[in-house]
């Protein structure tokens, strides 16, 4: 053992091995500043606890950070702000315009059988008076037509595909808007 630190103490009582540990320790006072420092910020942008995330990262470090970046939240609060206020909008423009793709979200007239921009099928012609209507409806709203039943509806999974037109006394479906 006294072998080792025989050979160790010419090189630890070097300038240069002094100079290196003394940046060292700089180095690591300046990146754990500069880490509790990102945390806080971080985690303010995210509404997630920073003066707990940024005393965490105090304590342990790197380990304290990546713990902090495995369970915080995943977006900014400004982003999820953003967002909700794009998605507002959104609804907004459909109300107003009424008709939108409920597939692609572009704009379509009432009348339209199929969308143009997504190829999405819409609505189809009523085998009475060919008017537009919807898919999903069991009768045409406007001459009273009972349509056969629908087979490729399989876009629309919410809805029962009704296999057999004869069932008695069940209501036709509600056009559904
Ligand atoms: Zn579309
Ligand atoms: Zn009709």
């Amino acid at each position: 053992m006294s072998g080792l630190s025989d050979l160790l103490t010419p090189i630890t009582n070097s300038a240069y091995f002094q100079l290196g540990s003394k940046l060292l320790i700089v180095f690591y006072l300046v990146f754990s500043v500069a880490l509790v420092f990102w945390t806080w910020r971080d985690a303010e942008r995210r509404g997630a606890m920073p003066w707990f995330w940024a005393l965490v990262a105090l304590l342990f470090n790197v380990p304290g950070w990546a713990i902090y970046m495995v369970i915080r939240p995943p977006e900014y609060v400004e982003d999820a702000q953003e967002r909700e206020l794009e998605i507002r909008a959104r609804e907004a423009e459909l109300q107003r315009k009424g008709s939108v793709c409920p597939n692609c979200f572009k704009p379509i007239e009432a009348d339209y059988l199929i969308c143009p921009n997504c190829l999405k099928k819409l609505r189809r012609p009523c085998s009475n008076c060919a008017r537009p209507i919807k898919t999903s409806w069991a009768v045409c709203p406007y001459c009273k037509t009972k349509q056969a039943a629908v087979e490729a509806l399989t876009e629309e999974a919410d809805l029962p595909v009704r296999r057999a037109p004869h069932s008695t006394s069940a209501p036709a479906a509600e056009p559904q808007s």
